[in-house]
């Protein structure tokens, strides 16, 4: 995570938490950043990563890049190197091992020219960055956005005309004795609400009833067990808690917690669902705990900024 100027955007992203790529830009600038994953024993010297990284940008018809320095750096808590490049662009690129995350990471920043601002974009993305140890992320969708442990990654995204979902899942499995324990937050809005769901986006209970609830059943088996109204971004919001259990063999078993609300700022039904699902075989029934679970929805919960 770190911070970019508001301008930038994300044009291109691909891989997982392990080994990706990403691409923000703007119009006179962009920033690459990749990261790959390394065994600690099997860590290649960080110049190897950068050369043969030019040497594929060239052979991607990106021009001739020629290195016209480097220098070691630091960034976070880590020694880096950085290079200053010419290609069509002024580059400068940053390089290191994440002993703690096990990953290289390179931060490619491209600019028309290196002035003032650029200095200041470069040193702002750096100072602000950390390649690991984060004890939150934040998500942002759209305009909203929530925090979630870093552990919970995403599995599941889809975007159409008027909905849109993230899931996102962590896993825990326990092989003595076998148990397996998995926690989701699947968050899911849908846009035109006034439109799409004229007769009753005011009512989200009804909303729940004729619309919602289905697809929620259909995902998880569930049943709401109690319903009760807060107060979230000024927003009414209805909280509903239930459970489910299923499996004769590997009995498994399900808390959940929903919040949904209609954001008049935005037109916009959101709808969050959390759950925690144990599974083990009989008869060594594993117990969810439901304090740990509902501080847990409750602190993802009131994290939700959604307009
Ligand atoms: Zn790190
Ligand atoms: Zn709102």
């Amino acid at each position: 995570m770190f911070d970019v100027p508001s301008d930038m955007y994300l044009s291109v992203e691909g891989g997982t938490a392990r080994s990706g790529y990403m691409r923000l830009e703007a119009e006179r600038y962009f920033l690459d950043v990749k990261w790959e994953g390394q065994r600690p024993d099997k860590v290649k010297p960080v110049e190897e990563v950068i050369l043969s990284l030019i040497k594929q940008l060239e052979k991607d018809g990106q021009g001739k890049l020629t290195v016209q320095g480097k220098r070691p750096t630091r960034v976070f808590e880590h020694d880096a190197l950085l290079y200053n490049i010419k290609s069509g662009l002024e580059e400068r690129m940053y390089v290191w091992y994440c002993e703690e995350s096990l990953r290289v990471v390179i931060f490619r920043f491209a600019f028309m020219s290196l002035d003032n601002a650029a200095r200041a974009i470069i040193r702002r993305g750096l100072t602000s960055l950390k390649c690991h140890g984060e004890e939150i992320n934040y998500w942002t969708v759209l305009e909203s956005s929530f925090k979630a442990p870093p552990s919970f990654l995403l599995s599941e995204r889809k975007m159409m005309v008027g909905r849109t979902y993230l899931l996102l899942s962590e896993e825990e499995i326990k092989p003595f004795p076998p148990a397996e324990r998995r926690r989701e937050i699947l968050f899911e809005y849908f846009t035109m609400a006034n439109v799409r769901y004229e007769e009753n986006y005011k009512d989200l209970d009804k909303w729940m009833e004729k619309s919602y609830q289905k697809g929620l059943k259909k995902r998880y088996g569930l049943k709401f067990q109690s319903s009760d109204t807060k107060k979230l971004n000024n927003h009414e919001v209805i909280t509903r808690k239930g459970k489910g259990g299923k499996g004769l063999l590997t009995r498994r078993s399900s808390v959940y917690t929903n919040a949904s609300w209609y954001c008049d700022d935005l037109n916009t039904i959101y709808s969050v669902t959390l759950s925690e699902h144990v599974t083990k075989p009989l008869p060594m029934k594993r117990q969810i705990d439901q304090e740990a679970f509902e501080s847990f929805a409750e602190e993802v919960i009131s994290s939700i900024r959604c307009h």
